[in-house]
């Protein structure tokens, strides 16, 4: 793995309902049905995983977690890894320092219970963080966090304490020992194939996302060595026949390139983090962590 040229993510947010009821905030059961498909899926998936060879991971919201937890069972039986997704699929900004902490402790333990596992790894329903989110999942254990958009495929590390207002400079905070694995809408599924009236168009052409995709993978393949490209996926929109039919051909050519490993976001998130401390890497790289920022 250490000498890989390209590491490939593949991470599927196994939403169920819980993204209709609580990011859409529908009462709607035809809307909800939509994420029922997931359990359709997600079996689905995991032979298709299985065929590759392929180790993912899969972000679960305990909300699903209750929901389908033989299902849970059957993505942890299958070698693959459970990340933290939050309750509801809520935003972790709508509430208060302790209803936040509330809904982080409440997914440790319904990842805990179902699968008896502690994840390593966090990804916030819809990417949405609060100012104190990072303080949190550091005084939670997290070793990575993967809802943040400021690299495209390197790693990076995490600020606490950043300010920013309209009228003063940007303040950086400090930069501390939280991995973020990045994630792009680019290279997310939901808003080119999943059809959300008023909001999303999706229903994009397969061959039209596949380009897309296939055209950001050649450039991290390209200029990107020992870099890792993240692809967000969801269980109940990827595994619709077009859109399954396109990630079995991505996924193809993916592994078609010579040193290219599929690995999970908490095996390569841990090596990457062992490679590049903390301080070397804020001395190496001080436009990430800020410290060539003036503040006048
Ligand atoms: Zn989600």
């Amino acid at each position: 793995m250490a000498n890989a040229r390209l590491s490939c993510c593949i991470t599927f947010d196994f939403d169920g309902m819980s993204s209709w009821i609580g990011s859409m905030k529908s009462n709607n059961p035809s809307m909800i049905s939509r994420g029922q498909f997931g359990a359709v899926a997600v079996p689905r998936l995991l032979d298709l995983l299985d065929n590759f060879r392929i180790k993912a991971t899969f972000a679960v919201p305990d909300h699903t977690a209750y929901a389908y937890p033989k299902l849970v069972e059957r993505i942890r039986d299958h070698g693959h890894e459970l990340a933290h997704h939050g309750w509801v699929h809520e935003n972790p900004a709508a509430f208060d320092a302790d209803g936040e902490r509330r809904v982080l402790e409440q997914g440790l333990e319904a990842l805990e219970r179902v699968a008896g596992i502690k994840p390593t790894g966090y990804r916030s329903p819809a990417w949405d963080l609060s100012p104190r989110s990072i303080d949190l999942l550091r005084e939670y254990g997290f070793i990575y966090e993967s809802s943040c958009m400021g690299h495209d495929f390197y790693p990076y590390y995490l600020r606490s304490g950043d300010r920013w207002s309209l009228d003063t400079a940007y303040h950086f905070g400090v930069t501390v020992d939280l991995v973020e694995m990045p994630v792009t809408w680019m290279l997310d599924d939901f808003p080119p194939a999943e059809f959300v009236l008023g909001m999303n168009t999706g229903l994009q052409a397969p061959s039209l996302i596949e380009e897309n995709w296939r055209a950001d993978f050649d450039y991290a393949y390209r200029s990107c060595a020992g870099g890792v490209f993240i692809l967000t996926l969801h269980p109940q929109t990827i595994a619709r026949g077009r859109y399954f039919l396109m990630l079995e051909r991505l996924l193809a050519y993916f592994a078609s390139h010579p040193e290219v490993v599929f690995e999970t976001m908490g095996d390569y998130a841990a090596r990457w983090r062992a490679a590049n401390p903390l301080a070397a890497w804020v001395t190496a790289n001080p436009d990430l962590a800020g410290t060539h920022a003036i503040e006048p």
